[in-house]
């Protein structure tokens, strides 16, 4: 059985502690790999071959560390094929998105931040008696830890801008879904990424995870994960007065309003509600339709998700892979139960799937629409992040925004309407960090990205990214 590697000082090596966990498939529930359990001893090695690294990587031009980023951008590339495949082997998501999202955007993430480091500028300000100019510097060793949905995409999100600030990293990536960061450690080893500038530990989150997040030697922790670990997160550090930016979850409202484009705004919100098994941040979760197309949008959504295929995900036209694990499908089904039970009604979801071996005993789950949800019950505001979503009515502008407000969440929403005026004042009144009008999930990586309240803190993206990975220094210069 393959063991995975621990990335350290340039190395691949086995963990101190000899102790691995499997790794499962989710499509077939097969063990395939093993993951290293690191432990302290793991991380003090890391650490200190990070910290010999930071003053020759901090000391290098923008120029030539985005050299190496560039690299790592061109080896992802030419790995696509092989990448994605275990991608979608490790999460149990289609081949073919693996294929179109994960992987190019891993690669993107950084060439995005190897260009935008040649061109990130401080600021200057000049007054009657003196200037100020700005000086931002590497912070040092920093912390990455990521989630298991789209493992890849966001482990680079984090390493891209920490390391072409200048920062040398100790990176983490999800335990259940380990293997593409593995495959970035050889791509890293190939290029001749100097050695502890970046460092990979696998492991559990409540054990090397927590570990690293109780150092007091990194200085700053980039984390996309669950906000119920955000807040852990941030109670450790809030006393270290160490700088954090938490990623978390998001319970993500779409308000569709009767002078929309019904036939393109159905085809987006199915996409927006199952893509990746409807694992992603971003996934709409809360429907709200004017009462005046309710019954119309019903119709055409459900009819469109009963056909969403379900299944192998090698295949090409398969639309759902399985769930990212047994415990995971779990929680779902739980929460389907919950939602029956809080009063909704089952629009779709509950037909047989068979699949044929070995994808019989994967974690497979048919989408799921319910509608008759009130606002306040659990369903429409604990995040479920899965394939269920429940269809909601209003009746006027102001009911729209009360509902798709009505949340501790604020990460994401959708607008869908064809009157740029209300499109704008909406975008205006409604509290989630992003906020798309007519389309979803669309990316520019310039722009911030993030939440507000319990969605999280600061942002990622641009220079957002590259300001949290540096600490700014004034200087004033008496004339
Ligand atoms: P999680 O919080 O369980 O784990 C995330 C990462 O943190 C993993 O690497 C895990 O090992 C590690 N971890 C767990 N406990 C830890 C601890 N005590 N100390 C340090 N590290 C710890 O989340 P998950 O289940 O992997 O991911 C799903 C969640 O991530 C969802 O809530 C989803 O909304 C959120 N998410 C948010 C975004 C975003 O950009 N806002 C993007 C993707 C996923």
């Amino acid at each position: 059985m393959e063991k995975i590697a621990n990335y350290i000082n340039g190395e691949l090596i086995t963990p101190f502690s000899s102790q691995y966990m499997d790794n499962i498939a989710p499509a077939t529930a097969e063990k395939y790999s093993e993951i290293p359990l690191s432990d302290n001893s793991d991380l003090d090695e890391a650490i200190k071959a990070a910290e010999i690294a930071f003053p020759s990587w901090s000391n290098l031009s923008a120029n030539e560390r985005a050299s190496f980023l560039l690299k790592i951008s061109e080896e992802i590339k030419k790995n696509l094929h092989e990448l994605a495949k275990a991608e979608s082997r490790d999460t149990g998501k289609p081949l073919s998105l693996a294929m179109n999202v994960d992987i190019p955007r891993a690669s993107a993430n950084f060439e995005f931040f190897g260009h935008a480091i040649t061109q990130f500028s401080s600021e200057s300000h000049s007054g009657v008696d003196s200037i100020n100019y700005t000086l931002r510097k590497p912070i040092g060793v920093v912390g990455c830890i990521s989630p298991w949905n789209l493992p890849l995409y966001l482990f680079t999100w984090k390493i891209a801008p920490a390391l072409a600030s200048g920062n040398c990293v100790i990176a983490k990536p999800s335990e259940i879904t380990p293997y593409t960061a593995f495959l970035l450690s050889k791509i890293c080893k190939k290029v001749g990424l100097p050695k502890g500038v970046l460092n990979i530990l696998h492991g559990k989150g409540a054990e090397i995870g927590n570990e690293i997040v109780k150092n007091g030697k990194i200085k700053a922790i980039s984390f996309t994960g669950g906000t119920a670990t955000g807040k852990k997160i941030a109670e450790i550090s809030a006393p270290m007065f160490r700088k954090i930016s938490l990623e978390l979850g998001g319970k993500n409202p779409a308000l569709v309003f009767a002078d929309c484009d019904l036939e393109k705004t159905v085809d987006e919100l199915v996409r927006a509600s199952f893509a990746n098994q409807g694992e992603i941040c971003l996934c709409a979760s809360r429907i709200y339709i004017e009462s005046s197309i309710y019954k119309e949008f019903k119709k055409i959504f459900v009819s469109k998700v009963k056909n969403l295929k379900v299944g192998d995900p090698n295949q090409e036209d398969t639309n759902m892979g399985a769930l990212v694990s047994a415990q995971h499908k779990e929680k779902v089904i739980n929460y389907i139960q919950l939602a029956k039970e809080e009063g909704g009604t089952l629009l779709c979801g509950n037909e047989t799937l068979k699949l044929n071996p070995p994808y019989d005993q994967g974690y497979f789950l048919r989408p799921h629409v319910f509608e008759n949800l009130n606002s306040s019950c659990r369903t429409n505001q604990e995040e479920i992040f899965g394939p269920v979503v429940s269809l909601n009515t209003f009746e006027n502008d102001d009911e729209a925004i009360l509902l798709a407000n009505d949340s501790d969440y604020g990460l994401a929403s959708s607008i869908w309407t064809s009157d740029l005026s209300r499109a704008h004042q909406i975008s205006e009144r409604i509290n989630t960090g992003i906020v798309w009008v007519n389309c979803w999930m669309k990316r520019d990586l310039r722009t911030p990205f993030g939440g507000m309240k319990n969605s999280g803190l600061g942002r990622e993206g641009g220079l957002e990214a590259l300001r949290f990975f540096t600490e700014p220094k004034n200087v004033c210069i008496q004339y």
